[in-house]
């Protein structure tokens, strides 16, 4: 039975860096050189992912086994399919969490609804691509890491146009009175 899963986890984690290998080193983070690739290649991703899913069902038993946690809120990071959840108990108000896999940018907003449920909201920034009108989302802790007038390129993969946001301070004026 140890041994078992030993072997079956060491299977999930080649399966795992299969997926960061194509999923996750693509969008890296760049100043003022290389650039995000916002879509990375769907096909290979969704085949990766794919795989991964089957044999996570597969051994679900052995993952599951045991233990209970209290009640828990989980959903699926939307770029690397990590399974990210936080006790039900301390999703008061609105959470921020950023997805546990160290290789990826994503953060959500966790918000509870009215119907005691809650809803889940990638933490992004929308630009529009200048060449073609698609929306780039880009996840906001890629901004978090850069400071005063560092740049971070994006591609789109749509077009291939390549735009530069710059980190400046921006000016918001209120009329007082
Ligand atoms: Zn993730
Ligand atoms: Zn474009």
């Amino acid at each position: 039975m140890g041994t078992q899963s030993e072997l079956k986890f060491n299977r999930l984690h080649s399966l795992w860096n299969g997926v960061s290998n194509v999923a996750l080193h693509i969008p890296l983070p760049s100043i003022s050189s290389g650039n995000i690739d916002i879509y990375g290649e769907k096909g290979r991703i969704r085949k990766k992912v794919v795989d991964v899913i089957s044999f996570l069902s597969d051994i679900k038993g052995n993952l599951l086994m045991g233990g209970s946690f209290g009640e828990e809120y989980s959903f699926n990071c939307s770029a690397c399919k990590t399974k990210l959840k936080r006790p039900v108990k301390s999703l008061l108000g609105k959470t921020v969490l950023s997805c546990i896999n160290p290789e990826c940018k994503e953060s959500y907003v966790i918000q509870k609804n009215k119907n005691d449920g809650f809803e889940v909201i990638r933490n992004i920034i929308k630009f529009s691509c200048s060449g073609c009108d698609e929306n780039l989302e880009v996840p906001i802790r890629y901004f978090q890491d850069l400071r005063f007038n560092q740049t971070l390129n994006i591609k789109c993969a749509k077009c291939d146009m390549l735009s530069e946001v710059i980190m400046r301070p921006l000016m918001k004026s209120t009329k007082m009175r």
